[in-house]
Parts: C-alpha cells; sequence; structure tokens
C-alpha cells in the first residue's frame, strides 16, 4: 500500500524561490515557511504542474526523509492531506484568473463596458501654494500658475456621463483663486454624496468650512502641515464645532519626522479619535519613512490575505485601480506619478483604454524584481506611491533575497 495522493486543500497556496517556500492557507491564515532541497522541489513542482491541479502520486515506500518532512508539515498544519489512489477527489485549479470585475475574452479583449472600471475621479483645482511634491504620494494641494475653472470642471463632469463614479475629491490650493468656488459647488450640490474637499489647513477659513461646505452636506478634509500653528487652529475647530453642535470637518496630518508622528498621534487619540488620521510622507528622510511604512517579516505573517485578496494581488492594483486625477493643466493620468493618458477634452472611453494597454498604474503588481523572486509576492500589499516617490520597486527588508527563478501561486 505504498501508493498514495496528496493533496493540497482548496484554499492552500504555495509559493517557491530557490532557497525557501511558503505554504499559506487562506481560511485558517496559518503560513509556514520550509527549505527547498532538490527532492522537494520536485515534488512541488510536480505538485504544481499537471495543468496547476494541486495534487500528486507518491509511493510512501520509496520518500526521502526530506519529502517524508515536507509531507509532514502539509499535513501536520492542515494544508492538504492525503487519500487513496482509487478515491473521488476533487480537483482544484490554482492559477492565475482574471480579477473579480475585471472581464476579458481569450484574446484578452475587456468585454464589459470600460466605464464601468472608472470609479474614483480627483480634481486638482490648482492655484497659488506651497511648492512640494507631496501630491505625488497623498492627497495634498498642488501649485500651478493657471488653474482649472467651474466651467472646466462641469463640462467635463457633465461630459464624462457614468453612472459608475463612487468618489469625487476634489483638492483646492487656494481659496480666492480664479475658479469660481461658489459656482462650482452649487452645482456639485446634486451629486455631493459622492464629493469630498480637501482644503489645505494653512488657507482655511473656517466660516467657508462651516457656512459653506459642511452646511451644504458636502465631506470636508484639512490637510495639515506645521506644528505650532496647526495646533491653536485645531483648537479653534474644536471650540467652532462646540458652538455650531456639529460634526466639524476630517484631518490629515502629515508628518515627515518621529517627533512629529508622536506629537499628531496624540492629538488624534485625544481630540479626533474617528476624524482624525497620520500620514508619513517622503521627504528625503528614508529612515523614517523605513521606519514606519517598510514591513519586515514578522509584519508579513500575521496579515490575513483572503484567497480574494491573493487573486486580486495578481492581477491589479485596489490602490489605484479605477483612479483618474484630471490636473490644473487639464491633463489626466491614473496615477500622478506616470505620464498622462490624455487630456479632458478626449473622450473618456479612451482614456480608459489607454490605461488599459500602457498599465501604469491600474494593474501595477509585484511581477517585477525583487518580488517576483520573492516568496511573499502574492501576500504582500500591491505597489503603492511610496515606491514611485523613492524610486524602490518593493517596500521591506525581504529585498536582500536571492534572486531566483521559481514562483507559483
Ligand atoms: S520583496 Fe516585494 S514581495 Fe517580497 S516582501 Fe518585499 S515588497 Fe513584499
Amino acid at each position: 500500500m505504498a501508493k498514495q495522493i496528496l493533496i493540497l486543500y482548496p484554499d492552500t497556496f504555495i509559493w517557491i524561490t530557490p532557497a525557501k517556500g511558503l505554504l499559506y492557507n487562506t481560511k485558517k491564515f496559518t503560513i509556514k515557511e520550509f527549505r527547498i532541497t532538490r527532492n522537494v522541489l520536485s515534488l512541488c513542482e510536480r505538485l504544481m504542474g499537471n495543468n496547476r491541479i494541486r495534487r500528486v502520486e507518491i509511493n510512501t515506500d520509496t520518500l526521502f526523509d526530506d519529502e517524508k518532512q515536507f509531507m509532514k508539515l502539509i499535513i501536520s498544519n492542515k494544508f492538504g492531506y492525503i487519500s487513496l489512489p482509487e478515491e473521488n477527489v476533487r480537483t482544484v485549479q490554482n492559477g492565475h484568473r482574471p480579477a473579480p470585475g475585471l472581464s476579458q475574452d481569450k484574446t484578452g479583449r475587456n468585454t464589459r463596458d470600460i466605464l464601468r472600471y472608472f470609479s474614483d475621479l480627483t480634481i486638482y483645482i490648482g492655484g497659488e501654494c506651497e511648492q512640494t511634491e507631496f501630491y505625488k504620494q497623498t492627497f495634498y494641494p498642488y501649485h500651478s500658475v493657471s488653474c482649472l475653472s467651474a466651467i472646466d470642471i462641469i463640462d467635463f463632469l457633465n461630459r464624462i456621463e457614468t453612472p459608475y463614479l463612487r468618489h469625487i475629491h476634489i483638492i483646492l490650493s487656494d481659496l480666492y483663486g480664479k475658479s469660481n468656488l461658489s459656482l462650482l459647488i452649487s452645482w456639485l450640490l446634486h451629486t455631493r454624496d459622492l464629493i469630498t474637499f480637501y482644503i489645505p489647513h494653512s488657507l482655511t477659513k473656517k466660516s467657508f468650512i462651516y457656512n459653506t461646505l459642511k452646511n451644504l452636506g458636502f465631506s470636508v478634509k484639512i490637510i495639515c502641515r506645521g506644528r505650532e500653528d496647526t495646533a491653536r487652529s485645531i483648537r479653534e475647530f474644536i471650540q467652532l464645532s462646540r458652538k455650531y453642535d456639529r460634526q466639524g470637518p476630517d484631518f490629515h496630518f502629515l508628518v515627515t519626522n518621529n517627533s512629529e508622528f508622536k506629537y499628531f498621534n496624540l492629538l488624534v487619540s485625544d481630540h479626533f479619535p474617528s476624524a482624525g488620521k497620520v500620514i508619513p510622507v517622503y521627504s528625503h528622510n528614508l529612515r523614517f519613512i523605513k521606519e514606519k511604512i517598510f514591513r519586515n517579516k514578522s509584519e508579513l505573517h500575521p496579515e490575513k490575505v483572503t484567497k480574494r485578496q491573493i487573486r486580486i494581488h495578481q492581477s491589479l492594483n485596489p490602490n489605484f485601480f479605477g483612479s483618474l486625477t484630471l490636473m490644473p493643466d487639464k491633463y489626466i493620468y491614473s496615477n500622478v506619478n506616470c505620464p498622462p493618458l490624455g487630456n479632458m477634452q478626449e473622450p473618456i472611453r479612451e482614456i480608459i483604454s489607454r490605461e488599459l494597454e500602457n498599465n501604469y498604474a491600474w494593474k501595477l503588481i509585484r511581477n517585477a524584481s525583487p518580488c517576483c523572486h520573492c516568496k511573499y509576492q502574492w501576500i504582500c500589499p500591491p505597489p503603492n506611491n511610496y515606491e514611485f516617490v523613492i524610486g524602490k520597486t518593493d517596500l521591506c527588508y525581504e529585498s536582500a533575497l536571492t534572486p531566483g527563478r521559481y514562483t507559483y501561486g
């Protein structure tokens, strides 16, 4: 009775690199590393290689010790089980599939109306403000001499005519610029549920926020930098919220060092536990960003990544997918760190097609070096804007891995 079949459970994934492999169960969130030897590699290849059907026939009489250990690891940790050859077992495929919502035919053409994919629009109105490049990492006012007029924006929104838009983020640089904000605000009233205004703290006129935007039902986020004036201003917001007996705006605190990080975290927990967010930003402060953003092995392990998330990580980038950004120069981007897709006068379907053809951001996944050689490739969160601005294709301490040839999943 030497012949048996080793079968992986449908929720188990295996990824291997030349030195180490990883077993991960997306139901129990168990994860185990194993050493790759020539025999174990051959077993993995047979397990994964046959049309990616995750079962392999084994002869228990002739197994080597390392193969036995590998099987023991699989069975004792419930990544798979042993069956007899005559048992009728369900086969499961573990290959790449289109991610949910991205339907393609055999030639890779999209079979759905591509307008469906466009769900999130960011509009940088532009105007005079502090010149930084933080807008490449997060919502932050953009300095420009020219700016989008209310008429430009209304005309654009009228032309794109999509029922699939779920969010419109409007970033103001200057409250008193050339944009005719009051016209824009009154036009946007019928879609106010979709709209969030982002207003730089330094330009904030609090009565505008309370009497206009909040009063009309818009969502408002104040973007803050700078420690002392921010603290003074925040106190005024707290007083105003009490006076108007109304929920105030949310706050994004951008921080570039540890002392700001601690200070604003304390401020948020004291005054805005549900309305404040502390966001580390890169400003040639790699040490701080490494400390706050980079992941190490122990941080990767506890992540509860589901099977659906793994499929998504293999197909598209949820950080960017569906988003377009309109800049004050009238160009549209899928990501402001990438080349433009076209200008606001062009049909929106053409703009979306260009992104799907060029793959600048929406389908940016961890398929480049060093991630494509890493066993965490599909567990790891997908690429983000920090990687663009720092100029790295990974944000972890794992990239010192020996480059290799093997990955499965
Ligand atoms: S090398 Fe890439 S996939 Fe591996 S842990 Fe780092 S960022 Fe994640």
